[in-house]
């Protein structure tokens, strides 16, 4: 669970967050190897394309002075890269090193066949000696060495599963529901206590993100001069005189997508969900979960249980990287997951979650990834809101039956991968198709 929601400063998880855990593991394994003279730092493909839009940049400057996505804040953030803007020295775990971003980060938009977000650490040490180490940003904030082993795990599950058939066979031979199969499952990591903690301090940030992106206003940082609407939305309904407007119910559950998405552009700290770019889905569903049907905290965690189930079958199945599975992968997986946590919320099947998470995706098939200008505003922060209200429909729908459907989910999520396989590459997160290219940049 903890893979599918972390906690880290936006735009991108894939672009920042995943970038800023690689370099923070870079230096921190090269503690012990004496003085370091130079770090130099290679990001390709989609990281190179879209990484200036992305904070890609920044992100690696963060993790070379040692700090983790989950635990940096923004305004820390700002003071270190306006510190070395400054001095041109990088404060390092391994010491202090000259370090300039225009002549120490080489962008190189040749593709690497393994991955299309690969990134390169190099250091050299005052001894001659220098290391070299290969990272892939794989989705989500995750990342993986080249050389290390993906499968080598000793961590044993009471319940594993790698398809939704296996995961329905599992509730069925233990009378468990999905996300008690997967409350089971993280007692590998952790005891239950501490997962139930978890599960309240995801939320309690989910929400928070809400809050502060309400309370912001003014332009989003990048150029395209794109306003934030949050605070106005929240303003205009809540001066309403007809609150019982059914279209407000709607608008409430986008304001709340809008106000995630619009702070994770602003480089603010979300809960990526099971992306970055994808962050405002799953808090705005919680969030209409708990105004309008139940504010029992308990079926809230069942909710992001569930919702981690079906993110983790996405992830082992096919992808949640855009830059493999376009947006389709981003707020489509976040839509299924939504739509699979919000029907086991209200009280469905393990078959109706299945069938709620199978439409949530079956109708973003084939969504692109074409930010404008790289930066995660446009199509990205409205996006958010229509992956939302797609995933209550879905949910809804879903209760309206008896779990059986023709679809199934483990269906749609080959679908999904061979679809993005299909897709070309200008259209998964490299800003050289679609909307990026037909929408001139002012
Ligand atoms: S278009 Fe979708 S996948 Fe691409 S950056 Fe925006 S939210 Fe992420």
């Amino acid at each position: 669970m903890a893979e599918l929601f972390t906690i880290g400063l936006g735009p991108s998880s894939s672009h920042t967050v995943g970038p800023m855990r690689a370099a923070a593991d870079f230096v921190e394994g090269l503690s012990g190897r004496g003085a370091v003279s130079i770090i130099r730092v290679k990001l390709h493909g989609s990281l190179a394309l879209t990484g200036k839009g992305h904070h890609t940049d920044r992100a690696v400057i963060l993790g070379l002075t040692g700090r983790r996505p989950h635990s940096v804040q923004r305004a820390e953030a700002d003071e270190v890269l306006v510190q070395l803007e400054r001095t041109g020295v990088l404060e390092t775990p391994a010491g202090h090193v000259s370090f300039r971003s225009e002549s120490h980060i080489a962008w190189c938009k040749r593709f690497v066949k393994e991955h299309p977000n690969t990134l390169d650490l190099l250091a050299e040490f005052e001894d001659g000696t220098s290391v070299i180490r290969r990272y892939y940003s794989i989705g989500g904030g995750a990342i993986l060495e080249a050389d290390a082993n993906p499968s080598s795990t000793n961590v044993e599950l009471e319940h594993p599963f790698s398809s939704a058939a296996e995961l329905l066979a599992i509730c069925d031979r233990t009378n468990l529901t999905i996300a008690g199969v997967v409350e089971m499952n993280e007692r590998a990591w952790r005891e239950p206590l501490e997962t139930n903690s978890l599960l309240a301090q995801l939320r309690s940030e989910m929400f928070d993100c809400i809050d502060r992106g309400i309370e912001a206003e003014g332009v989003l940082p990048g150029g395209l001069g794109v306003k934030r609407r949050a605070r106005g939305i929240q303003r205009d309904l809540i001066s309403r005189e007809k609150r019982d407007d059914p279209s407000t119910l709607f608008e409430w559950v986008s304001l709340w997508a809008l106000a995630v998405n619009e702070e994770n552009a602003a480089g603010g700290r979300v809960v990526t969900a099971p992306t970055n770019g994808a962050a405002g889905v799953i808090p705005a569903v919680l969030k209409y979960f708990e105004t309008y049907v139940s504010t029992d905290g308990g079926r809230s965690h069942d909710f992001l249980l569930t919702a981690a189930a079906i993110g983790f079958l996405y992830k082992k199945r096919a992808s949640i990287s855009a830059a493999e599975m376009g947006c389709q992968g981003e707020v489509g997986v976040a839509c299924s997951m939504a739509a699979a946590g919000l029907t086991a919320a209200m009280g469905g099947s393990p078959r109706q979650v299945e069938n709620a998470a199978e439409i949530g995706m079956e109708h973003n098939l084939g969504l692109t990834c074409d930010p404008i200008g790289g930066l995660v505003q446009i199509p990205c922060i409205e996006r958010n809101t229509m992956g939302a209200i797609k995933a209550i429909n879905a949910a809804l729908l879903a209760l309206r039956g008896d779990g059986t459907h023709l679809v199934s989910l483990d269906q749609v999520i080959e679908t999904m991968r061979q679809t993005g396989n299909d897709m070309r590459s200008k259209y998964k997160e490299t800003s050289t198709g679609g909307l990026a290219v037909n929408v001139v940049e002012c």
